[in-house]
């Protein structure tokens, strides 16, 4: 149960003043954390300000650089009204000490206007100035007011990451009705801690992130984020102890198989393991043979080869009578496993079954009648599958295919539910080791660090936009060749038409140029209608898949050979890396051509480099993290850590250590979260959304 003194903050956002329901989509969109839900006051409120405006600056107009956000003290001059019905905008001058400036109105209301800017009357005018031949102009002033109530305007002033159609003001508006939500919640800190660092309780950080009154506090060093930061940090640690110590009290159990499956499986594998594959596989046995559960993290580079760790070691667990499942997060992804493990499957007797949101209620019906039963050993869906209901005879091993998202709290929960299941995790790196202990927590690693034998680096270039035509020449005589081309545009949101234009135009450019059908694949398209466009390149019916980001996650091709990344500058490196592992899977060498639109900003220009420089996951990775911080486009600050608002693996690290012990001392002196401090740190899971660990405990 919740407790009842979160409930305002737990109340949709369309119950804040200006919010109704076409706003409240806007804003769940950028700041809520459930997809199918309106976003909460609560996570309206960790939407922190990218940026501050300092009202304070004023230089005189003549001084106003182009771009400035400045405060004027004007004289109101003339005011240049366009006939009515012209499209003509409305001007009014207006001069100080130093010179003279033109406020601009597009679809002026006239009498409002006059009523604010009255001519010859003193005005303090705070807005954004541009410079135009030689003259500066600030289009729709944020403020017009008179001397005696300029301290009614805010000196320092948030500004919000925005989206299109919301404005500043409407979440302003909000935010500030959110504020006055917030209650005083008991503290679940330690007072020792408090007094240590110094920090604010958790109302008063909030209220200075959203008002603050000077440059540094929003910044991530400041008193106020750094209490935030470590509370959402000790939030997570503490669901993640929580899901351990849940495990450890249900208890494992030790299987001790003979290992001929295993050994039927490797054997029947067409290639040798590499070192780091059979380490792993011999370090999950060991942990399937302890009477404890294994909670491990398979961590290796896209193409590594997780999917045969995986399957020789669920093959252990299945040697016992128990069943496997394996989670995948796309539909696409839990086919290709399908597919990539039948036939070793099938050679080795393993009863292999895939569930997907396609099958008939028939379908459906049988298979579950099947697992249940235990007539299958195996199952492969995607995760939404197993969050329905479905039950096993007797599951024993759980393989969650993450890739690289990091929703992994809820199905920790969710798989810790079942007596005795050993969970594995897999994951395409690369995570740095900070990252790890972050979305993780303490889980055991193994990592693949080895590349399979045989297999050449990929040459990776960058080409300007440019010289497309060139490019696709080039691609004309390497399909000559035989070779096979993923051409990759940015991301299909829902609502970027544009984007969707972008890729249906590049595909009918390219099957024009090239001659040929080149296959599509988007995120608008069906299920059906994808597969039937992956299969024809996989069958090599066509030579040229066009392909948004879906392909990111794991399609294996393996003799496809060539990988463009078109608008590569709008790429992070993490997804770069991702999207280049598609190629340089078979044996053949393999490149990559980074197509970027210039000029590159210095932080773009940074991540082709790296690109360029180096195959190695782990360096990427650490690089990703440095460059990350910048805050690279202007005014936008990236929040860099996935699955955190406030929290920053760059530049919080060190709270994240302290907020792992704090959490494991928590849990070693009120396991049931009993005592009073206990009862705060409920409410602290809830406020972060991390309270599916809650559950677990035994008083609920
Ligand atoms: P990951 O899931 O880590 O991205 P996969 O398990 O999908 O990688 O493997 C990528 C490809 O490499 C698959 O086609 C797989 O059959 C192949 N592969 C895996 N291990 C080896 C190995 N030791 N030697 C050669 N090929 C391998
Ligand atoms: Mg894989």
């Amino acid at each position: 149960m919740r407790p009842p003194i979160l409930d305002p903050l737990f109340a949709p956002v369309s119950t804040l003043p200006g919010i109704g329901p076409k706003i409240a989509k806007l804003v769940s969109g950028l700041v809520g954390t459930q997809p199918d839900r309106d976003a909460t006051v609560a996570d309206l409120l960790f939407h922190a300000p990218a940026s501050l405006i300092d009202r304070r600056h004023r230089p005189g107009i003549a001084y106003s650089e182009n771009g400035d956000i400045v405060t004027l003290d004007v004289t109101i001059g003339r005011h240049a009204a366009p006939p009515r019905h012209s499209k003509a905008p409305y001007k009014i001058n207006a001069y100080d000490d130093t010179g003279a400036i033109d406020f601009v109105f597009f679809h002026p209301r006239r009498d409002w206007l006059e009523k604010t800017y009255p001519e010859g009357q003193r005005r303090i005018v705070s807005g954004k100035v541009e410079w135009f031949n030689d003259r500066p102009q600030m289009v729709h002033p944020d403020y017009s007011l008179e001397p005696g109530e300029a301290a009614s305007m805010p000196q320092i002033e948030a500004v919000y990451p925005l989206t299109a159609g919301l404005s500043s003001k409407t979440l302003h508006k909000a935010m500030q009705a959110a504020l006055d939500k917030l209650p005083r919640l008991p503290e679940w800190l330690n007072g020792p801690h408090l007094q240590k660092t110094g920090w604010p309780d958790f109302a008063d950080a909030l209220r200075t992130l959203h008002v603050p009154s000077e440059r540094s506090d929003i910044e991530p060093t400041s008193p106020f984020v750094e209490r935030l930061a470590y509370d959402e940090l000790l939030a997570s640690q503490l669901a993640l102890a929580l899901v351990r110590a849940h495990m450890r009290t249900l208890g494992g159990i030790a299987r001790s198989p003979s290992g001929k499956l295993q050994a039927a499986v490797v054997g029947a594998l067409p290639f040798q393991l590499t070192g780091s594959q059979s380490q792993a596989i011999q370090e999950i046995n060991e942990d399937l043979a302890k009477p404890v559960r294994m909670l491990r993290l398979l961590q290796g580079d896209v193409g590594s080869g997780k999917t045969v760790v995986a399957l020789a070691t669920l093959a252990q667990v299945i040697e016992t009578g128990a069943q496997g499942a394996l989670m995948a997060p796309t539909e696409i992804l839990a086919r290709q496993h399908f597919a990539s493990m039948q036939p070793l499957c099938e050679a080795t007797g393993i009863r292999l079954a895939l569930i997907t949101g396609k099958d008939s209620q028939k379908e459906r019906r049988i298979r579950q009648e099947q697992l249940e039963a235990g007539d299958i050993d195996l199952v492969v869906g995607t995760h939404a599958l197993f969050q329905g209901s479905i039950a096993f005879k007797n599951l024993g091993m759980v393989v969650v295919d993450e890739q690289h998202r990091f929703g992994v709290h809820q199905r920790l929960a969710l798989s810790g539910k079942n007596q005795g299941v050993d969970v594995l995790v897999m994951t395409a790196t690369p995570i740095p080791r900070t990252l790890v202990l972050t979305c993780f927590g303490d889980m055991d690693v193994s990592r693949l660090t080895d590349k399979p034998a045989g297999r050449k680096p990929i040459k990776t270039v960058s080409v300007s936009l440019d010289r497309l035509d060139e490019i696709i020449a080039r691609i004309g005589s390497a399909i000559q060749e035989g070779q096979k081309v993923y051409w990759v545009c940015p991301l299909v949101e829902e609502s970027e038409k544009i984007d969707l234009a972008a890729v249906a135009d590049r595909h009918r450019v390219l099957e024009h140029a090239l001659n040929q059908t080149v296959s599509l694949v988007h995120g608008r398209m069906s299920s059906d209608e994808k597969d039937a466009a992956m299969a024809d390149f996989k069958s090599g019916r066509t030579n040229v898949l066009v392909a948004t980001t879906v392909i990111e996650v794991g399609v294996d091709v393996p003799d496809a050979t060539i990988i463009v990344i078109e608008h590569a500058e709008r790429f992070g490196l993490a997804q770069l890396h991702q999207l280049r592992g598609r190629v340089g899977r078979g044996d053949k060498p393999s490149s990559c051509v980074l197509l970027y639109k210039g000029p590159l900003g210095e932080t773009a220009g940074a991540r082709l480099n790296i690109m360029r420089e180096t195959n190695d996951g782990f360096l990427i990775a650490e690089e990703d993290l440095k460059l990350r911080g910048g805050g690279e486009i202007l005014g936008t600050r990236q929040s860099g850590t996935p699955g955190f608002r406030i929290a920053n693996a760059e530049f919080h690290a060190d709270l994240m250590e302290t907020a792992r012990d704090d959490a494991r001392l928590i849990l070693e002196t009120d396991p049931d979260l009993d005592t009073a401090r206990g009862e705060a740190l409920r409410s602290l899971l809830y406020l972060f959304g991390r309270d599916a660990a809650i559950r677990l405990l035994r008083a609920g």
